[in-house]
């Protein structure tokens, strides 16, 4: 597979952004890192030609632009979820660092789409969507001041994948193992979810009014496992069966 494919393999999704002057310096950032495929996901202000100045040379990723309603449209498709915050969480989530993250997103890119989350300038990406990712990466800021501009995030951690491509590019970025299935994407992770939540309703294993953390840690397991597409299918034929007992 050419570099510019496993580029294009690579979503940027920046969720409900508020000034289009990041959208702009966003896209920039991607271009001269050689990325080129941007997800606006309720962009607060947008088309705007705050964002085209910003792009300077990069109108054409603007241009581009997929424009959706919702992180699952953003992410439909993709065997790989990261998502970016500028601090910790409550429930811990499997953290990789952005040189980690550049390397296996590039290695990953060889076979599946993948997306990289970023959040509002405000106050980041919520909970669940925080819950749909695989891995949480953070850049190591200083603790006392630890939020970048949002473009300045995209740009540091383009500049990871740019340098794992130009690793692998000299042999120097080992592949991952080969595996027998693609991995589940995220849409068909999600109906898996609901499937599972729906079985564990009908045992009345959990009570929809009161889920605590169930679903959460439900995710967070499944999401470590990272299950192909044969995994997920026998797993929804046995919650099929299950169910067809239970509501005999
Ligand atoms: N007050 C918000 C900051 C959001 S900054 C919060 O506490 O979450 C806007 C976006 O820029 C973040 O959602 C993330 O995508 C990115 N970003 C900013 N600083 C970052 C950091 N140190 N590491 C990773 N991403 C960061």
């Amino acid at each position: 597979m050419s570099t510019t494919e496993r580029q294009q393999k690579i979503r940027i999704v920046l969720v409900n952004t508020a000034h289009p002057g990041n959208i702009g310096g966003a896209a920039r950032a991607m271009k001269n890192m050689g990325l080129s495929e941007l997800y606006l996901v309720q962009p607060r202000e947008y088309p705007a030609p705050r964002a085209v100045w910003r792009a300077a040379g990069a109108r054409d990723v603007l241009t581009n632009a997929k424009i959706v309603d919702s992180v699952d449209q953003a992410i439909a498709g993709c065997g790989l979820v990261v998502g970016t915050s500028a601090r910790e969480r409550r429930i811990p989530w499997p953290l990789i660092n952005p040189r980690e993250c550049g390397a296996r997103i590039w290695q990953e890119a060889h076979s599946h789409d993948i997306a990289l989350l970023f959040g509002r300038e405000d106050r980041g990406l919520t909970n669940e969507e925080l819950h749909k990712c695989h891995y949480h990466v953070h850049i190591p800021s200083n603790p006392d001041y630890s939020s970048l501009n949002l473009a300045t995030a995209v740009q540091v951690l383009s500049y990871e994948i740019r340098m794992a491509s130009l690793a692998d590019a000299e042999g120097n970025l080992p592949s991952l193992q080969e595996w027998d299935q693609p991995p589940v994407t995220a849409d068909d992770l999600e109906y898996f979810h609901k499937h599972l939540a729906q079985t564990m309703a009908d045992l009345e294993f959990y009570d929809p009014d009161n889920p605590k953390q169930l679903l959460t840690r439900m995710r967070r397991l499944f999401n470590r496992v990272r299950m192909d597409q044969m995994e997920v299918s026998i797993l929804r034929g046995l919650l099929s069966s299950v169910q067809r007992i239970i509501n005999k």
